[in-house]
């Protein structure tokens, strides 16, 4: 569904599918490019990264592997515990892998800059990022991100596989969830 069908619930719709669809075939040329002869390793975190690993996935023109991860520092609120949690470790052993870390939205980064020092320790030859959103204005840590989708404001948003307590991941688009239903 639309964001726009659940307009009581957000503020502002801040990208819409055809802008992400968009944006994430520039970003898979440039992958393709970067990556062409390498042997590339896809990891989603899960569960926000779900849509943009599946259409950033299919706009590539290379043959990846996807892999997954789920961690947690949010439990069901909305700012950043800075402690994380591995739920699901990777299937795949890095060893000599070029790993591209797919992920919904960078916030305070503390939860890649965790998981790339993590993903350090296991031998991989390169490790990047690719993250859909960033929000520049509640970074607490630099993380360096090769692939940026979108920059926003620093306001808490929904869809496109991004949720408030579970909810609104089906949600087309990324919108500002309304204040109210979380206060
Ligand atoms: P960070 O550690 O960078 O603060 O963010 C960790 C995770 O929290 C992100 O990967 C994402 O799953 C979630 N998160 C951060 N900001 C938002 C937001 O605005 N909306 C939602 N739904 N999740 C967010
Ligand atoms: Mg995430
Ligand atoms: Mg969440």
């Amino acid at each position: 569904m639309r964001a726009a069908e659940v307009h009581s619930d957000i503020t502002e719709v801040l990208v819409t599918e055809e802008q992400i669809l968009e944006r994430l075939k520039e970003i898979a040329a440039q992958v393709d490019a970067d990556y062409a002869g390498k042997d590339l390793l896809l990891v989603g975190v899960l569960k926000g990264a779900i849509m943009v690993m599946a259409d950033f996935s299919r706009a590539l023109k290379l043959v990846a592997p996807i892999d997954w991860m789920a961690v947690s520092s949010y439990g069901k609120g909305t700012k950043s515990s800075g402690v994380v949690q591995i739920r699901k470790d990777l299937d795949t052993d890095l060893t000599g892998k070029h790993v591209l870390i797919v992920e919904d939205i960078i916030d305070s980064g503390l939860t890649l800059s965790w998981l790339l020092e993590n993903f350090e320790s296991r031998g991989a030859e390169s490790i990047e990022v690719f993250a859909l959103l960033r929000k520049p204005d509640a970074a607490k840590v630099e993380v360096n991100c090769r692939y940026v989708g979108f920059d926003i404001p620093n306001d808490f948003v929904v869809g496109y596989g991004l949720d408030y307590a579970e909810r609104y991941r089906n949600l087309r688009d990324v919108a500002v969830l309304a204040p109210h239903v979380y206060s």
